[in-house]
Parts: structure tokens; sequence; C-alpha cells
């Protein structure tokens, strides 16, 4: 495995029940396990590889409102806040700071796109600084460039993603209920129309609930069980490098290249919405609803290799539950990452901020980036299997609502008021084959 990611010890033994079974390890099944626990259910949390190994160690770590599709600036702001939270009340580090994101740009469409950005956010109570060009060649002082414009979000933030799984899992431990590593959920049983079962490759967790968060896989899983849920993923590419340039924003996006420091003082480099398609048969199913997102990010998408077709995340294949599935025989999605893509961003990185040029390459890895066709996620109930919620389709912007979507999750079980409107995300708007509006960002 090529990213960074801290490793936990997690329990060997399965429970022969539960009140809530959560299939994936990544930061949205792990923040919804950990709201569960503190109200009291018996939970397990079933992870097929490490805890956080998939996406939610593979992102830049920003968690924004800035610049927030309307139907997640809600969700978006109750999770900074849970972020917070989870430190005080536990303890476990994420890494999280609110350290405000940077955004620069000399381009007039780009700045006003962001000017009317920030007239939305006011009316939701939402600070966000637009910067004149003096403001943001100081802000932006490191670049030695002027620059005609930008956006400061005070309110904004990043943490870890090498840690904020990994803290969120331990964390869970501690308050006494069960992860399970290495542990891949193969299917659910059913008794009378309702859910009643998950059946792991380790034995069945008899259970009324179960949380599909498994990111990128959820798809060929809830297929299993008859449900259609539209979702397809792209390959992105980003490197670390070492500490060393001290000068520069915790966290800046410009059009060329986007940075953000890290934990150890290092900074993730990438270039924003830069990716490659590698055609999936999943892909190919589902083609038809995603060509308003296709013809919105096509510029920077370019075609991929056949890794995904092998990597069996996209499988459209049914499978037994007592055999070995694609699940088992991929532990970790690592995708390669894609070398012109690495060697393109660190070579823009040095050219915009040369103090840079002091630090070396540490790692370079990608990842996949499953996508729902609207870019909001999918999350909710589904009427045909009482019992089994979808939490997945998170469309790169996941791990910053990490917090909310598992404090949703776990509201939604527990007949709890819901933290923001659940209305938006609910997965039955993907039974329609109409087209949704495409987020803005
Ligand atoms: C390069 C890159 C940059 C990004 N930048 C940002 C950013 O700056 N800010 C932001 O908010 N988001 C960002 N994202 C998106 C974000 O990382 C994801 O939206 C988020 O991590 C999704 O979390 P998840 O828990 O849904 O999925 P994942 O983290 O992928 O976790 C799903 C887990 O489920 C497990 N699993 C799957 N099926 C099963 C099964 N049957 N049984 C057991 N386990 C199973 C998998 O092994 C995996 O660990 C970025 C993503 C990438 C790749």
């Amino acid at each position: 495995m090529r990213v960074p990611l801290q490793k936990i010890e997690t329990n060997q033994t399965l429970p022969e029940s539960a009140d809530a079974v959560i299939i994936g390890g990544g930061i949205v099944g792990v923040f919804a396990a950990y709201y569960l626990v503190r109200r009291g259910l018996k939970v397990a949390l079933l992870e097929k590889g490490l805890i956080g190994a998939e996406q939610s160690s593979r992102n830049w770590g920003w968690c924004r409102q800035q610049n927030r599709d309307a139907r997640e600036l809600p969700m978006a702001t109750k999770s900074l806040d849970l972020w917070e939270r989870f430190a005080a009340e536990t303890g476990e580090d994420t890494g999280f700071r609110r350290c405000g994101l940077l955004y620069l740009s000399n381009d007039d469409a780009e700045l006003e796109g962001w000017a009317r950005w920030r007239d939305f956010a006011g009316t939701a109570g939402v600070t966000t600084h637009m910067l004149d060009s003096t403001k943001a060649t100081e802000r932006g002082r490191a670049s030695g460039r002027i620059w005609k414009g930008g956006v400061f979000s005070p309110s904004d933030g990043t943490a870890d993603p090498s840690r904020a799984a990994p803290a969120v899992a331990k964390a869970i431990v501690k308050l006494g209920s069960s992860v399970h590593q290495n542990c891949a959920a193969r299917g659910i049983e059913t008794t009378a129309g309702r859910l009643s079962a998950v059946v792991t490759e380790r034995g069945t967790i008899r259970t009324p609930v179960a949380v599909m968060a498994g990111g990128a896989w959820a798809s060929s899983f809830c297929r299993q069980i008859g449900i259609r849920f539209p979702q397809a993923s792209i390959r992105s590419s980003i490197l670390s490098v070492s500490a060393g340039a001290d000068d520069l924003p915790d966290a800046l996006h410009t059009a060329d290249v986007s940075i953000t420091r890290r934990s150890d003082n290092g900074y993730t480099l990438a270039i924003s919405g830069r990716g490659r398609v590698d055609p999936t048969p999943q892909q190919l199913r589902f083609a038809d609803q995603f060509v308003p997102m296709f013809l919105r990010r096509w510029r920077s998408l370019a075609p991929g290799g056949a890794e995904g077709w092998r990597s069996g995340h996209e499988t459209l294949a049914r499978w037994r539950l007592d055999a070995p599935t694609p699940m088992e025989r991929m532990r970790i999605l690592d995708p390669t990452p894609d070398r012109s893509t690495i060697e393109l961003t660190h070579r823009r990185a040095c050219a915009l901020l040369p103090s840079l040029t002091k630090t070396s390459i540490t790692a370079a890895w990608a990842g996949y980036i499953d996508s729902t066709p609207d870019g909001v996620p999918g999350i909710g109930e589904i009427a045909s299997v009482p019992g089994f919620i979808l939490a997945a389709g998170f469309s790169g912007h996941g791990f910053g609502i990490g917090p909310g979507a598992g404090h949703l999750i776990a509201d939604i079980i527990t007949g709890a008021e819901p933290l923001v409107d659940p209305r938006p995300y609910h997965p039955n708007r993907f039974k329609t084959a109409a087209w949704g509006k495409v987020a803005d960002f």
C-alpha cells in the first residue's frame, strides 16, 4: 500500500448478534458506528481490509463549507462542529484544525462564481471573505505572484486522512464496541422481508439493522440484494512531500494545483478534479445516468486502463455467500497512481510555490473516488429491504462531511431528530431515470 495510514489493533472474535452492523470502515462507517455506540447500541463494525485504507486515507483532508452545493452545505457546517467535538469527547486526535482554506485566482469568471457562492452562503449563515487583489496577493505571498482575487473561508479546516478514521475506530473500541478488520461482509439475510442478519467471511451476525458504508464497493454489494444504486468511480492521483517548506498556507487551492499541510508538516499536492476513467462493467451499465456529470467534468478527465475492470469493485457478477467474494480478493483498493499526473502536479506545485523545491517526494498514490450521478451521496433506508441503510456515493466530498453523515445515519436508525434534513440524500431519487442537478462543485 502506497498511502500513509496509521494501523490499529481490533477484535478477532465476531459477536453472534448486534443492534447494528456497519459494513465499511471508512470515515462514514466509523462515524456512524461512533454515534450509535454513544447512544448505547451494541455495534459491530466490519472492514474487509484495514480501517481507513481506501478513500478515507487517500484524500486531501479538506473539511469545507466553501463552494459546497446547497444540498450539502448544512451537513458540512454541522460536520465542522462535530470534528471539534469528537476530539473533546474522546481525546483522540484526527488532526482536525480550523485553519481556514485559501482560494486564489486570476480568472474573472471563477472569481464571480465564488462571489455568487459567498452571497448564497451568507443566507445560510456561513461567512466567507472575498479577497481583492491586494489581499489575495498578500495571502498568496509564498507564490511571489500578483493575484486578481481570492477567497478565504476562516471557519473551514482540514483533518489528517492518515489518522482520522483509525482515531474514530480507536474511540469505538474504547467505548466497548467491536471493530473487525480483514472481515468482509458478503451479504445479508432477511426474515419476513426484513433484514435479520449480515453474513461475513467469518460467520453470521444476527441484527435488525445494517449500514452499507462500503464506498466504491456499495453498488456491487447492493446488486446482490436487488437494490439498484447508480455509482461510478474515477481514479485520482496525488502525492505528498516532506516537511521543509514552512512559509506556505495550510490549505491553498488554485486552478493549477492545490496544497494541504499534513500533520507531519509535509504537504499533500494535487490537481483539483483531474482523474482517469478506468472503464468497468458497472460504468457501462450506468453510463446514461452519468452523462450530465461527465459533460460537466470531462475537461479534467482522461481515459484510463484495465485496472478498474480487474479490481472487481464495479463488477456486475453475482456471488455466493459461502465462498470468497471480490471483496476478499481485493482487501484494499490501491490503484496505481498516474505517473504523468504525479509529475505534472509536482512540477506545477514547485513552480507556484518555490519553497517546495526544498522538500522531497515522500509518497504517491491513487484512490477511486465513488460518485453518484448528481454528485450528492445516497443516505437512507431502502424501502424494499427494511433495516438496510445505504450510505455511499460521497462524490469526492465525503471526508469532510463524514461526521455529519455518521450522525445522520445514527439519527435515522434510532429515530432521533435528524441532524440535517435527510431528504436531499435519500436514495429514492436514483429510482427515476430523470437526471438530477449535478452538484456545483
Ligand atoms: C484523491 C482524493 C481526494 C479527496 N479529497 C477530499 C477532500 O479533500 N475532502 C473531502 O471531503 N473528501 C475528499 N475525497 C473524498 C473522500 O475521501 C471520500 O468521499 C470519503 O473518504 C468516502 O468515505 P467512505 O467511508 O464512504 O468510503 P471509503 O473510505 O472508501 O471506505 C469504505 C470502506 O468500506 C470497505 N468495504 C467495502 N465493502 C465492504 C464489505 N463488503 N465488507 C467490509 N468492508 C467493506 C472498504 O474496504 C473501505 O475501507 C477525496 C478522495 C480522493 C480519492
